[in-house]
């Protein structure tokens, strides 16, 4: 039985949901379960309910669309990503994982197959965590990873709480039905632009994922002593900001891969009091590194002290460890139905390792899972020029559709 998704309604329904935060750029603004994020939601339940498929969400505010199988008591084959967006972001960035797995059921549906196990879409909520951090906590919260209470007792800038927003979007969805958190799953797929040049680079259209990255992130506060810069004489300053240069250069040393697989990132440097003619007192910086093997990620992590202590000099420094995430492998069926897909339409592919973080990093631990990317133009992300060719996106819907009733009947 053959499938055929629909590229141009697969675009249709992008060009309609970047309106929904769209920027005066080009790009999308949509935040974690605001007006516009909601609005998201309520279009593909829109969507959902013209085809006649069922629509739930869980406690954390995930949303399931469902088509049914002809198994009831079947665990559904699902796959999705999320509607959020960075403040700054693009128009494909989780949205296009949505709308890919919307269209697989479908062209399913168009094809008037009966599955035994039930299709879903699903979208996860609040992955991007620039509203409410942590990211991912919607997949997280759902495979039991994190814990409800503690993720819904997050604030955002303004103090309204995860709890307070997750309300607003049940409200605005008084009909969704009810699906409770670690519901068993069959397979979970997830469709992804790249976010990074390789695809583009080699002339592929399926990046075939491997597996996820494990990361550590730190924040390091450096203290010395404020003082009149005209005055204090440089051999008794604590000059933290000169402190933590040394640090920094000394932390670039340390995570020098001669191969540029680990990824070392100083995203945020902080110079208090910040003033022109006053010795920097404190700094406060952040370090985020990444790498495949979890090994190198625990080794380079556990110096990260040590470096600091180290270039101190006359100034204290503390580094605390915010946040950290294994790696994952991808293995097994979903990988195993991408591949039979990728070779039956015969799309250029690579398999692909994931620089980024995403939803299906969490879904392992339900569920054998997997992720297809496509390509985006010069790899940008996380920016309003995100750009994607509807050629690739569609290919990619298609790989997601061929999986979903591939696994459908033979898990
Ligand atoms: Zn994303």
């Amino acid at each position: 039985m053959d499938v055929r998704i629909d590229a141009e309604r697969l675009w249709q329904r992008h060009v309609e949901m970047a309106r929904l935060g769209g920027t005066p750029k080009g790009g999308v603004c949509r935040l974690a379960l605001t007006d516009e994020d909601i609005k998201a939601h309520l279009l593909l339940e829109k969507w959902a309910r013209k085809r006649g498929f069922s629509v739930a969400l869980d406690d954390i505010g995930n949303m399931f669309i469902r088509r049914d199988g002809t198994d009831p008591d079947a665990a559904p084959v699902a796959s999705g990503s999320h509607t959020d967006t960075q403040p700054t972001g693009g128009r494909f960035d989780g949205i296009y994982g949505v709308l890919a797995a919307f269209e697989a059921l479908e062209a399913i549906d168009d094809a008037g197959i009966r599955t035994r196990r039930p299709l879903e879409a699903i979208v996860w909520n609040n992955e991007e965590g620039s509203r409410f951090h942590p990211g991912c906590m919607g997949s997280a919260v759902h495979a039991g990873v994190s814990t409800l209470e503690e993720m819904l007792a997050k604030t955002d800038r303004a103090g309204v709480t995860m709890g307070e927003a997750v309300k607003g979007l049940k409200a605005a969805m008084p009909d969704a039905g009810y699906r409770p958190l670690q519901s068993p799953l069959a397979a979970f797929v997830e469709a992804h632009i790249e976010q990074g040049p390789l695809l583009e680079n080699t002339g592929n259209t399926i990046g075939i994922v491997t597996g996820m990255q494990g990361n550590r992130r730190f924040e390091v506060e450096v203290v010395g002593e404020e003082g009149h810069s005209g005055t204090t004489p440089l051999a008794g300053r604590k000059d933290a900001f000169k402190a933590a240069i040394r640090m920094a250069r000394a932390l670039e040393d340390h995570f020098h891969d001669p191969e540029d697989v680990l990824r070392f990132t100083i995203g945020r440097f902080d110079v208090h009091p910040g003033a022109l003619t006053v010795v920097p007192g404190r700094v406060v910086f952040s370090i985020d590194f990444r790498h495949p093997d979890m090994e190198v990620v625990k080794r380079l992590g556990d110096g990260v002290a040590g470096v600091c202590a180290a270039h101190a000099g006359p100034c204290e420094v503390e580094v605390r460890e915010t946040s950290g995430s294994p790696s994952v492998e991808f293995s097994g069926p979903v990988p195993e139905a991408i591949e039979a897909s990728v070779g039956r339409r015969g799309y250029a592919a690579i398999q692909i390792y994931s620089g980024a973080g995403h939803d299906s990093r969490h879904m392992v631990h339900l569920c054998p899972s997997g992720m297809v990317f496509v390509p985006c133009e010069k790899g940008i992300s996380h920016n309003e020029a995100e750009n994607a060719d509807p050629k690739d996106l569609a290919a990619g819907a298609q790989v997601i559709a061929d999986v979903m009733l591939d696994l459908a009947e033979r898990l």
